[in-house]
């Protein structure tokens, strides 16, 4: 099989109405980069990478007049990668991953115009895709390609977000909705107010669920290592099942290895990683218990499986951040899988609810696997002609 042609389509959804803030950030626009490998064999292999707009990652730009431009990972994609991989054996994802990668320490690779971060991303896109080949090709289902250890996996619901005028109570009351969803897993917003008004904020979802509910607690680097350190004491007894990304950016390995040390609640980190060594540091040094490496935002599959096997080595568990329709697969088959992260509605998760005409469902909590080869999934055109850019 040879690889012919390679697409990329940055999709872009309309902020949510009501800011979703996290400690320090509102979620904005949401967007996803689609990468469709096409090949000889007639055979479509469907990737995807988190968006962002440009100076970030980025996958798009706006311009002045309001009007969004395929730009960064999006045009690395097909202006870079592109070129290096026609004629190539899409099943060499090994290989063409070497080959990919190692444009960013190659001679001119700055000259290109283009950053690593955007070629990281890109290079998820491709790779996700190599492995929706690789198991149509095989006529099976990527999580059974991997290993098979089940088809269903546990999920979590995110929220809690910072929102203009949402008391206590309406916490309460939200999470109230994902307890009757079915889930028995919750994951919160904190480090946006004073540590005091989010052990409040935690307190009483606590105590509104009973002790059989599980409570994540995700800063988004919302602490220096002191705070951190505190925080963490206050919240010790309110049974919580980890503590995300405490640290700000600057320290993120280091101080939150010093945190990790000096707190009985489990360090989750990851989803910034950007390859193994990121995740190496974070599980050696940084004290980190739940991996939450997204290999949709960078690297690829073909990455997190060396990540994954770091985590069996160290007993660290894999809960990948983001993007269930593929993650699930790799928590599904790797025996260190340990849950996915979802969202409950439309306006904090489009892409959940109109990229695809088929996708796994969710149930009580729990992702069902779909028995169709790759990842299973087909993408809506519809929704790909009215939110998508080509490069
Ligand atoms: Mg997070």
């Amino acid at each position: 099989m040879k690889i012919t042609d390679i697409e990329a389509i940055a999709c872009v959804w309309p902020p949510p109405e009501n800011h979703f803030w996290t400690s320090f950030r509102p979620i904005g626009r949401v967007s996803e980069l689609i990468v469709r490998v096409h090949t000889d064999q007639g055979l479509v292999g469907i990737g995807e990478a988190h968006g962002a707009g440009m100076p970030f990652p980025g996958i798009y730009k706006q311009n002045a007049d309001g009007s969004l431009e395929a730009e960064g990972a999006s045009r690395v994609v097909v202006d870079v990668l592109k070129p290096l991989l026609l004629g190539e054996d899409p099943l060499d994802n090994e290989r063409l991953w070497e080959n990919m990668f190692r444009l960013n320490h190659q001679r001119g690779w700055a000259t290109a115009g283009w950053g690593r971060p955007q070629i990281m991303t890109a290079i998820a896109g491709v790779d996700i895709a190599l492995w929706d080949l690789k198991g149509k090709a095989a006529d099976m289902p990527v999580y059974k390609l991997l290993g098979g250890t089940r088809n269903t996996v546990p999920c979590y619901i995110t929220g809690g977000y910072y929102q203009e005028g949402k008391t206590i109570s309406d916490l309460v009351q939200e999470c109230e909705t994902y307890a009757d969803m079915g889930y028995n897993a919750i994951k919160l917003k904190i480090g946006g107010v004073s540590v005091e008004e989010d052990v409040a904020r935690v307190s009483a979802v606590r105590q509104a669920l009973g002790p059989d509910m599980d409570l994540m607690l995700d800063v988004n680097e919302g602490y220096d290592v002191p705070t951190a350190i505190r925080a963490a004491r206050l919240l010790e007894p309110l049974n919580i099942r980890w503590l995300e990304e405490p640290v700000h950016w600057y320290d993120r390995v280091a101080g939150l290895g010093q945190v990790a040390a000096s707190t009985t609640i489990p360090i989750a980190s990851g989803e910034n990683a950007v390859h193994r060594w990121d995740a190496r540091d974070l599980i050696m040094q940084g004290g980190v218990k739940v991996m939450q490496f997204d290999c949709t935002r960078n690297s690829g599959v073909t990455e997190c499986l060396k990540v994954a096997s770091l985590c069996a080595m160290q007993n660290v568990r894999l809960a990948p951040h983001h993007d269930p329709q593929i993650h699930g697969h790799l928590v599904a088959a790797l025996p260190v899988g340990e849950i996915l992260e979802t969202f409950p509605t439309a306006d904090r998760d489009p892409i959940w609810a109109e990229l695809f005409t088929i996708r796994p469902e969710i149930h009580n909590g729990e992702l069902t696997l779909l028995d169709r080869p790759g990842w299973g999934i087909e993408l809506n055109e519809d929704t790909l002609n009215a939110r998508g850019i080509w490069a």
